[in-house]
C-alpha cells in the first residue's frame, strides 16, 4: 500500500522548485523550514494511514444515489471529518476567514499525497479550494462573510458548474439561465453535467459555483455570469434555511474514481416545494464576466489536477517497485540467491520501473515549481510581480498535461510490471490506471492545455518570459557539464540537445502565429507541450543531482537523459515540419 514519500517531496520543493531559497529569504512569512518539514509530515501520515486504507472501498462500493440524495462509501464520512477537524481544509484559505494561508507549495506537496492516497477523495476538498479563493478574489463582502469561514473550514463543501450537454470545452455554448429578482438576488435554471461532489453527505450544505447567462448578455463567453446558488439558503444568524430548488437528477457509472459522486444537477426544476420557480443565486464579481472570476477557481484547479497526476503515477510506482520486489520468474544474470529471480533483476523490468520512477519525479518537480512560481508573484511587486504571475501562467498548462498523461502512462506501465495480476483487481494496479485515466480530460482537456500554451503562454511579454525560461534550463545542462561527475554519463550533451530542439520548436511556434499561420501552430500544439514537459522534467532532474550529488539522484538524472528525453528531438521535427502532412492526411476523416 501507498507510503507518502514525505523526504522526496520535501526535498523537491526546498531544492528543485525553490522553497528553502524562498524560505531564506522571509519570503513566506512566518513559515520555518522546521515548520514547514512537520507539515509535509502530518500530512504524509495522513495520507498514509487514513486516506489510503479507505481507498478500496471507495473504488469497490463506489458512491450510491437514491432519491437525490448520495451516499459516499463506507468511512469516507468519518474521514472527510477527520480531514477536516485536523486544519487541513484550511491549508492555504485566507487568514482572515480561519485559514493558515500557507504558500502553494505546501497545500500542493500535501495534495498529491492525499491524492496518492485516493484521488477520488482528494478532488472534493480540491473544489471547495478553488472556490474559496473564488469566492476571495471576486465575491462581495456579505457574500464572504456568509460563506467563506466554512468553506474554508471545510465544513461546508463547493462545486463547480460549468458543464453542459452541449458545452464542454466550448463555455460560449453553454445555455443555463439567470434571471433578475427584484430584491437583488437571481434565479437560475438549467441542467449541469459532471459535476462533481454536486451532492454528498459530508457536508450539511453544499456551496456550488454556477455559470449562467442573463436574458440580455450578450452571445458568446462575454455573456457569461457566475453565482453562488447554495444547496440550503443560509438565515442571517448563520444557521441553514429553506431547501434551494436546485437537486441532483442521476450519477454517472464511470471508469474510475468511483468513490466520487459525478452528478447531473438540475436547476429551478420546482424540486423546492418552499420556494417560487427558480434555484435562488447571488451574483459574484459583475454580470457578463463570470468566466474570468471562474477562471480563477479554474487555474487553482488545473495545478490540483497536474498532481492528480503525480499522486497516481507515485502510487502506480510504489505498487510496481513493491510486486518486482517479491514475484520470481527466470533467471537473472544479477541475481545470485536461489532458484527463480525476483523479476526487479531483469533489465526490461528495471527499464519499466525507471521510466515510472523517473517520469513521476519530473512532473513533480515541474509542478511545484509553478506552484513556487505562484507564491513568488504573491510575495513581490512590479516587474518581479509580472514575471512571476507569468511564470505561473506559462507552467499550469504543463503541469495540468504533462503531469497528467505520464500518470496514465506511468499508470499503465505499472499494470505491465505485474503482468497478469496488474490486469484483474486484486492488486489495485489496475484500479489506478482506471482512476488516472480522468485527469488529461476534465478541467480542460489535455488538448485545450497544449493550444493554451501555444497561444496565450508562449507570446506573454513578447516570447520573452518563455525565452528566459529555457534559458535557465540550459542553465542547468551547462552546469552539469562543468560539473564533471563520471556518474552524469552523456547527461549535459543530451540535456543541451533536447533544450535546442525546444528553442527550436518556440521559435516555430511564435513565428508561426505572427505570420498568421494559426493552424500550424495549432498542429503542433499538443506534440510541444510533452516536448516542454520532457525537456523541463529532465532538466529538474538534473538540478537534482547537482542539488546534492546523490549517486542515485545522478543515476537517475543520466538515464532520463539518456534513455526518455531524446525523444524532444522527434517531437521539434513533428512540430516544424508535421503541420502539412496533417492537413494532407486530415482530408479522410471529415464525414
Ligand atoms: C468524472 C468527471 C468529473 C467532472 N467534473 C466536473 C465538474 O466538477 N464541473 C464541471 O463543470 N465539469 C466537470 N466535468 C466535465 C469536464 O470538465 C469535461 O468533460 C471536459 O471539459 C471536456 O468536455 P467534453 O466532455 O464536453 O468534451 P468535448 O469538449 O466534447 O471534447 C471532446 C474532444 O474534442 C477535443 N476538443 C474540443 N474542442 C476542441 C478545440 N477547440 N480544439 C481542439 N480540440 C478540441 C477535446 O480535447 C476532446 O479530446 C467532469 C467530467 C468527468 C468525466
Amino acid at each position: 500500500m501507498y507510503r507518502a514519500p514525505v523526504d522526496e517531496i520535501a526535498f523537491t520543493l526546498k531544492h528543485v522548485a525553490g522553497l528553502k531559497s524562498a524560505l531564506e529569504a522571509g519570503l513566506l512569512g512566518d513559515l520555518s523550514e522546521d515548520l514547514a518539514d512537520a507539515i509535509l509530515a502530518e500530512a504524509g501520515r495522513f495520507a498514509t494511514e487514513e486516506i489510503a486504507p479507505l481507498y478500496k472501498v471507495g473504488d469497490q462500493r463506489g458512491a450510491v444515489l437514491k432519491e437525490a440524495e448520495v451516499t459516499t462509501p463506507p468511512g469516507w464520512k468519518e474521514l472527510y471529518h477527520r480531514w477536516i477537524e485536523g486544519g487541513w481544509n484550511a491549508l492555504s484559505g485566507p487568514e482572515e476567514f480561519g485559514g493558515q494561508g500557507l504558500p502553494h507549495m505546501l497545500a500542493v506537496a500535501a495534495l498529491e499525497m492525499w491524492n496518492s492516497g485516493a484521488m477520488a477523495f482528494a478532488i472534493g476538498p480540491t473544489l471547495t479550494m478553488g472556490a474559496v479563493e473564488a469566492l476571495d478574489k471576486h465575491a462581495s463582502d456579505d457574500l464572504k462573510a456568509t460563506y467563506l469561514e466554512k468553506l474554508v473550514s471545510g465544513e461546508w463543501m463547493g462545486t463547480m458548474n460549468l458543464t453542459e450537454p452541449q458545452a464542454g470545452s466550448d463555455l460560449a455554448a453553454l445555455k443555463a439561465r439567470a434571471e433578475r429578482a427584484e430584491d437583488g438576488t437571481y434565479r437560475i435554471f438549467g441542467q449541469k453535467i459532471f459535476i462533481t461532489y454536486g451532492e454528498q453527505d459530508f457536508t450539511d450544505n453544499i456551496v456550488h459555483l454556477v455559470l449562467a447567462r442573463l436574458p440580455d448578455a450578450p452571445a458568446g463567453t462575454r455573456g457569461i455570469s457566475l453565482f453562488l446558488v447554495p444547496k440550503f439558503l443560509v438565515n442571517s444568524d448563520g444557521t441553514l434555511g429553506t431547501r434551494n430548488d436546485v437537486f441532483c437528477a442521476s450519477m454517472e457509472h464511470k471508469l474510475g474514481i468511483h468513490g466520487s459522486p459525478t452528478c447531473t444537477m438540475i436547476y429551478g426544476d420546482g424540486f423546492s416545494k418552499d420556494l417560487p420557480s427558480g434555484a435562488v443565486g447571488w451574483l459574484i464579481g459583475e454580470e457578463n464576466k463570470g468566466l474570468a472570476c471562474m477562471f480563477t477557481m479554474m487555474n487553482n484547479a488545473r495545478l490540483a489536477v497536474g498532481m492528480q497526476g503525480v499522486a497516481i503515477a507515485e502510487a502506480a510506482y510504489q505498487r510496481a517497485l513493491g510486486y518486482a520486489n517479491e514475484r520470481r520468474q527466470g533467471k537473472a544474470a544479477g541475481f545470485e540467491g536461489e532458484g527463480m529471480a525476483p523479476i526487479v533483476h531483469h533489465p526490461d523490468v528495471q527499464r519499466n520501473l525507471l521510466t515510472m520512477k523517473s517520469l513521476t519525479a519530473s512532473a513533480r518537480a515541474i509542478a511545484y515549481s509553478c506552484a513556487h512560481a505562484l507564491d513568488m508573484a504573491h510575495a513581490s511587486d512590479g516587474a518581479e510581480k509580472l514575471h512571476w504571475q507569468e511564470r505561473a501562467s506559462l507552467l499550469t498548462p504543463v503541469a495540468k498535461a504533462f503531469s497528467t498523461d505520464i500518470g496514465v502512462d506511468v499508470a499503465s506501465i505499472g499494470v505491465q510490471v505485474h503482468g497478469g495480476m496488474g490486469y484483474i483487481e486484486e492488486t489495485g494496479a489496475a484500479s489506478l490506471l482506471r482512476d488516472a485515466r480522468i485527469a488529461p480530460i476534465y478541467e480542460g482537456t489535455n488538448g485545450i492545455q497544449s493550444i493554451d500554451l501555444v497561444l496565450r503562454k508562449l507570446p506573454q511579454s513578447d516570447g520573452e518570459q518563455v525565452a528566459a525560461y529555457i534559458e535557465e534550463l540550459r542553465g542547468i545542462a551547462n552546469e552539469v557539464g562543468r560539473s564533471n561527475l563520471p556518474g552524469f554519463g552523456r547527461s549535459a550533451a543530451r540535456l543541451e540537445t533536447a533544450i535546442e530542439a525546444l528553442k527550436s520548436a518556440t521559435d516555430y511556434l511564435i513565428n508561426a502565429q505572427n505570420e498568421g499561420r494559426g493552424e500550424d501552430a495549432l498542429a503542433g500544439a499538443t506534440p510541444y507541450l510533452r516536448l516542454f514537459g520532457l525537456v523541463a522534467g529532465g532538466s529538474y532532474l538534473a538540478k537534482a543531482a547537482l542539488a546534492d550529488s546523490d549517486a542515485s539522484r545522478v543515476a537517475l538524472c543520466r538515464f532520463f537523459a539518456e534513455n526518455l528525453i531524446g525523444e524532444a528531438v522527434t517531437l521539434n521535427e513533428c512540430i516544424v515540419g508535421g503541420a502539412e502532412s496533417l492537413a494532407a492526411a486530415a482530408t479522410s476523416l471529415v464525414a
